[in-house]
């Protein structure tokens, strides 16, 4: 059966599955709750309604995408109407992380569908709960051979990766992401990888530190820190930490209260595989605040840390955890020499008053997204890319581009027959050796 060319029956599916979602959205609730106690809020927010908005946007703006666009034509092959053709790809395969896993599993999916594909999805094995609703969502939603779901781990995985695909979009680690890469490699397959990194959060003298400190223990302590777009060091200003700490222990307790581990609002660690990872990253001598833990309910406390040596532990890996370094800097320079150290991140963050020095910042350095003064927003706004660069991804999606990606774009010109310039016919005399020079001038 093919999905190829017709933009309603696309359309159609759109509007089931943003029903069925609908009607699910308690269940996919209560998943992401037992999976890893993701506060009800954060759900809404990142997950059911981030994906019933992104639903209602590509139902709204389909048509439009997927027109044939026509573009101005090239002098050189006058007379000719030129235009682009948007065309499925076909067999796409779709690998998803446990992070926001209804999110980046159906986000992906709906452009996949709009773009005219058919999809076999992979949720992530680690959120076992989510996966099985999002199973249910899609066989409820879809016909299978337009639209499966294959659940399992990395073994699963790879039996996918071993067959041959159209296209693979891929959101997870770096480790896997190559793995990934490799399996496309055999086919020549195109690829979205969705990476993760280290991401700097620069905190300069001239920062609204109160303000700033609000804005990071949200966006660091979102879903736990298991943000791949989450502050994953904080680079300040060495005259700026005290304050800058007491902020931050105030907005903590502010958000989470005295004891986190009663808050609703605090998710947990996924697994005890993650917890073991992030607690052997702390050094309890370096920590300024939290740093409280409990195996049985995988949990840790939003943790600062006092860490001036850029070897130590929680310095080699991206952290993904509530765990947050705070590193100080004296001189500008030292700050490109840390950020330097490490592969380019997913995102950056600057928190300054001082618009020279956040514009050489954000064009001084390559990293995939970020913000100015905030943290993770630029993720929300539909007509900003969103990816990473080298280690931190390939490709970038969000509102059209998600459209685009899934799409190959066929070039076509289409001549016409009441003239036929005899100039690019050989035999290629002088004279005409001469006017092509003059026309490449023109262009
Ligand atoms: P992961 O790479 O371990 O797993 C991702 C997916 O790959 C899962 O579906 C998993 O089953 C599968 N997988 C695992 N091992 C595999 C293997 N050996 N071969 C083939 N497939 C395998 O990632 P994760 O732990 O689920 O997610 C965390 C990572 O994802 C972090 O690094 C984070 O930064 C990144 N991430 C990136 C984005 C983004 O948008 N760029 C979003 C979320 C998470």
């Amino acid at each position: 059966m093919s999905y190829k060319l017709n933009i309603s029956t696309r359309k159609d599916a759109l509007i089931k599955l943003m029903n069925v979602i609908i009607k699910h959205e308690n269940e996919i609730i209560q998943a992401l709750y037992q999976d890893f106690k993701k506060p009800p809020f954060e759900s809404v927010a990142t997950e059911t309604g981030y994906t019933i908005s992104e639903l209602k946007d590509t139902i709204r703006n389909i048509e439009k995408w997927a027109k044939i666009k026509k573009v101005g034509p090239s002098l050189l092959n006058f007379p000719s109407t030129d235009y682009i053709v948007k065309e499925p790809y076909g067999k796409v395969l779709i690998i998803a992380p446990w992070n926001y896993p209804f999110q980046l599993a159906i986000c992906p999916l709906i452009a996949a569908v709009a773009a005219g594909n058919q999809v076999t999805l992979k949720p992530s094995e680690l959120t076992p709960k989510t996966s099985a609703i999002i199973l249910k969502i899609v066989e409820e939603a879809f016909q299978h051979q337009h639209v499966k779901v294959v659940e399992g781990g990395a073994e699963a995985s790879q039996k996918l990766l071993a067959q041959r695909w159209d296209y693979i979009f891929f959101t997870g680690s770096v480790a896997v992401g190559k793995i990934v890469a490799k399996a496309a490699a055999e086919h020549l397959t195109p690829i979205t990888l969705e990476l993760g990194g280290k991401n700097p959060c620069i905190i300069d003298e001239t920062a609204n530190l109160k303000l700033a400190a609000k804005r990071i223990v949200w966006g660091k302590f979102l879903n736990a820190g298991q943000t791949c777009i989450a502050p994953d060091y904080i680079l300040i200003q060495e005259g700026m930490k005290s304050h800058f700490v007491d902020f931050m222990k105030n907005e903590i307790t502010k958000a989470f209260g005295e004891n986190p581990k009663e808050s609703p609002d605090f998710a947990r660690i996924v697994n005890e595989k993650n917890w073991h990872r992030l607690v052997s990253m702390m050094e309890t001598k370096k920590v300024i605040m939290g740093g409280e833990t409990d195996v049985e309910d995988c949990y840790i406390a939003p943790t600062l840390i006092e860490e001036n040596n850029i070897d130590s532990a929680i310095m080699q890996e991206e952290i993904f955890g509530p765990l947050l370094p705070i590193i100080t800097y004296k001189e500008e320079k030292e700050i490109t020499k840390i950020i330097s150290k490490y592969e380019k991140p997913l995102a950056l963050y600057v928190f300054s008053d001082d618009k020279k020095f956040a514009r050489k910042t954000i064009l001084n350095y390559s990293f995939g997204g970020g913000c100015v003064n905030d943290t993770l927003i630029h993720f929300t706004n539909k007509k900003l890319p969103f990816g990473g660069v080298g280690h931190s991804g390939i490709g970038a999606y969000h509102g059209q581009l998600s459209f685009d990606i899934f799409s190959h774009h066929k070039g076509i010109v289409k001549k016409g027959n009441w003239l036929d310039l005899n100039f690019r016919y050989a035999p290629y005399t002088n004279n005409k050796i001469s006017t092509l020079k003059k026309i490449l001038n023109w262009l």
